[in-house]
């Protein structure tokens, strides 16, 4: 059996082609799918691949909305979110190696949603939303509504990630990472943290992955907010404790399969993200 291969240099082409092949694989960066087995991809005839659509690398600036094009690399992104998504853009500079972070695209990120990988807690933290398009027009998703159960995406067949975007203007932000070698393998933990300062009072959404998938941690929010509103810009020591304590006591409850150790490890990366945020102050 042949295999056919499309290269669609239009958006309009590449909606036919994934209206009319729903079962082909779609591919941009392609970082994924050359590790894949080949009897994984030996179920496929048909392979629609991205990289040459045009509409899919541009990025706009609205009044309170930046949004990127899909087929947009780790390496771009970071510099271009750097000053205005900075946790987005420090965890695209965390992705894999140099060939990855060049290669790999967000689109394909979130396509994928793999449970340990680096964007999703960053864009749980600032509120990311999915653009998806497919021949009868698009849809904006938020990023929690993204994912609906373990690597199950609410993308339909006939849609492709088109955008991703981001709210403006928010605030103070960070992301880390914990991972055995430092850009080259998944994190073992990762947390993110964005004070959104275009509400009335501040708020801190809070995002983490312990290898279980992106969550947000509401009660360590609400701790924080409530911190942040009564100490100013620096943190006391004693804020740092109590909030390592409710990190760790969330994980806890969010998954019995979490070691003790990791919850620790995730804690103390809690901790100094939150710091890295709260104290820079001069945003808020
Ligand atoms: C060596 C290596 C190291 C890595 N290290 C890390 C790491 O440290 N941290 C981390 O987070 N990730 C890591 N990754 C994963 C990497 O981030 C993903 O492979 C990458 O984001 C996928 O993007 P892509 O464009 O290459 O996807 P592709 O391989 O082209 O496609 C992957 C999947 O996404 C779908 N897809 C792609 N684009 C779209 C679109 N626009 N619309 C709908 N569906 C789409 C495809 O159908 C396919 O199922 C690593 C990968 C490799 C190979």
């Amino acid at each position: 059996m042949g295999t056919d291969w499309f290269r669609p240099i239009s958006l309009e082409e590449a909606l036919e082609l994934r209206m009319t092949y729903p079962d082909a694989y779609l591919l941009c960066g392609a970082t994924h799918l050359m590790t894949q087995p080949r009897t994984a991809l030996s179920q496929y005839t048909r392979f629609i691949d991205l990289s040459r659509v045009e509409q899919l690398y541009g990025c706009h600036t609205e009044e309170c909305v930046i949004q990127v094009g899909a087929a947009f690399s780790y390496a771009r992104a970071a510099d271009f979110l750097a000053s205005t998504v900075p946790a987005v853009a420090q965890a695209c500079r965390s992705v894999g190696t140099p060939q990855v972070r060049n290669k790999g695209t967000l689109g394909g990120a979130v396509a994928l949603s793999l449970p340990n990988a680096d964007l999703p807690p960053a864009l749980l933290a600032v509120g990311a939303e999915v653009v998806l398009t497919s021949t009868v027009g698009s849809r904006v998703l938020p990023i929690e509504a993204w994912v609906c159960e373990p690597s199950q995406t609410s993308l339909q067949p006939d849609e492709i990630i088109t955008a991703l975007r981001f709210p403006r203007d928010q605030g103070p932000q960070a992301y880390h990472r914990l991972g055995r070698r430092a850009a080259f393998c998944f994190p073992e933990v990762a947390a993110a943290i964005a004070i959104d300062a275009t509400l009335p009072s501040p708020y801190v959404r809070i995002a983490m992955t312990v290898g279980t998938g992106a969550f947000r941690l509401l009660h360590a929010e609400q701790f924080a907010t409530e911190a942040l509103s009564m100490m100013g810009t620096e943190p006391p020591e004693e804020i740092g404790m109590e909030f390592y304590g409710i990190v760790e006591e969330t994980l806890a409850a969010h998954s019995a399969e979490i070691p003790e150790v990791v919850r620790t490890s995730a804690a103390a990366v809690a901790v100094r993200t939150l710091q890295e945020v709260w104290s820079d102050g001069d945003h808020l």
